[in-house]
């Protein structure tokens, strides 16, 4: 008989989270090593050089190699962009602190990036709970968890990490909460206009101001603690004047929280805004929290940012894998039909969900055609359409583009814009795997980027060692 070997039992503390690292704890931190490429071991290194140069390397390599899915499509992240999209948001609104919402794109270097800038973090669920807390040297209070239906188990889990601030927007959320998290920090998400986004959020979320009485008259007596208010506008808004509207409501809820014996000093202005459209958001929200909250002693302003960091730093490149004439024999070149059908290898299933969920629009461009990256600008096109790689007819990327025609299998196409609810909701359907991602910090602010981040990991490996 063979002899059995006896594994010593695994050790409990290697499944427990370290706890956060305190100020003090990261003060005592030696100096920063140098940068480097490999400054998170766990993660892919991250580049230099300018996001157009890895797009090209990636094509030069897919080329070079004969792996089985050596054209796979892949992503070029520029985290350089984060960055200024940080300092252009200081600029903005130096008064409100944004909490990045980990559900647009949770890629471990914008988190990381993001928390060593000192942004906080909305979190939806236990998954993105632990997802962030797990990264180390964040702190749990730095943690909105802004998902006002939460099951009773993930407000228990919340109460466990030491997550305390959190929405509702109704009653029963009201009695889980004072079973599960006594001692939770509410927020009352209200309803305001949201008529003027892409994705709009008020027909699930928020309570209309007429019930907000009834819930704080609930609250107090189940003795639960609500500390302010909170709204959403609706993913990618392009009206900014509903902030005027929505800060305006705010104040009314804050009142009445007065009413009901609270005193709130937390505002939050939710998501919604828009890259293009930033500054005079910015400038919205400024205008009406002087006109709504002109004394602000003691008042904590916060955001829920997602697109806005994120959509702008990815881009996509995909390999033309097939091609073919559309079915119907029209006369093309008389019409605005397609006249030809390119198949890419990331579809609706995988990156470009954006289509169906986030009701985005695909702009295709020529990377890479005859083994070349110049395409000369008097280059003929031709109405084309372009489809994704899965066996259903739905996986259609863009019905119409104006594509030079000499585009042929093994050439490529790219994608600018990539980087707000693409990777994070892409699935393997038909088996196609989720496109992968090549870091770099290849635009202005690269050093700082760099050095930001060493010095984020230098803190949380000495951190972890005290
Ligand atoms: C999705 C979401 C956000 C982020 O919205 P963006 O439009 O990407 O800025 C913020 N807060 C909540 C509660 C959300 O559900």
């Amino acid at each position: 008989m063979s002899q059995v070997l006896v594994l010593p039992p695994t050790d409990p503390h290697l499944f427990t989270r370290s706890p956060p690292a305190s100020p003090l704890q990261l003060a005592q931190c030696p100096p920063w090593a140098p940068p480097d490429e490999s400054l998170f071991p766990e993660l892919p290194p991250l580049l230099h050089g300018h996001p157009d140069l890895h797009l090209r390397n990636g094509i030069l390599s897919a080329a070079a190699s004969s792996d089985s899915d050596g054209e796979r499509a892949f992503f070029v992240a520029d985290l350089t962009h984060v960055y200024r999209q940080h300092l252009r948001w200081r600029a903005c609104l130096p008064q409100i602190q944004p909490f990045y919402a980990v559900k647009c794109n949770p890629d471990p270097y914008v988190l990381r990036l993001l928390a060593a800038l000192g942004a906080g973090f909305d979190c939806a669920s236990n998954g993105e709970i632990s997802h962030v807390l797990g990264i180390g040297g964040i702190h749990p209070s730095r943690i909105i968890f802004a998902n006002p239906c939460k099951a009773v188990s993930f407000v228990r889990n919340a109460a466990k990490m030491g997550v305390d601030t959190m929405t509702f927007d109704n009653a029963d959320e009201l009695y889980k909460i004072a079973r599960a998290h006594p001692r939770a920090q509410l927020v009352v998400r209200i309803l305001t206009d949201d008529t003027k986004a892409l994705c709009q959020l008020g027909i699930k979320f928020g309570a209309p101001l007429a019930t907000v009485p009834g819930l704080l008259a609930k609250a107090k007596e189940l003795g639960l603690t609500v500390v302010g208010v909170s709204f959403h506008v609706g993913s990618g808004c392009y009206d900014p004047s509903v902030y005027t509207d929505a800060i305006m409501r705010a104040r009314t809820a804050f009142d009445m929280g007065a009413e009901a014996g609270y005193r709130f000093s937390l505002l939050d202005v939710g998501g919604g805004f828009e890259d293009a459209l930033f500054e005079q958001a910015a400038s919205c929200l400024t205008e009406a929290i002087d006109t709504y909250f002109p004394d602000r002693s003691g008042l904590k302003i916060i955001a829920e940012p997602g697109r806005y960091y994120v959509s702008k730093a990815f881009s996509l490149a995909t390999n033309i894998i097939a091609r073919r004439a559309p079915l119907n024999e029209s006369p093309a070149a008389l019409s605005e039909l397609p006249s030809v059908m390119y198949y890419i290898n990331d579809g609706v299933y995988g990156a470009f969900n954006c289509i169906l969920f986030d009701h985005q629009i695909a702009h295709p461009y020529v990377l890479c055609m005859g083994d070349s990256f110049h395409i000369p600008s008097d280059e003929p096109l031709h109405t084309s359409s372009v489809w994704g790689p899965t066996c259903d007819s739905i996986d259609c990327v863009c019905p119409t583009a104006q594509l030079p025609r000499a585009l042929r299998v093994g050439d490529w196409l790219g994608f600018d814009n990539m980087g707000a609810y693409t990777i994070c909701a892409a699935s393997q359907f038909n088996g196609f795997q989720v496109s992968k991602v090549v870091y770099t910090t290849g635009g202005f602010g690269s050093s700082e980027v760099r050095s930001i981040l060493a010095k984020f990991a230098a803190d949380i490996e000495c951190a972890a060692s005290l």
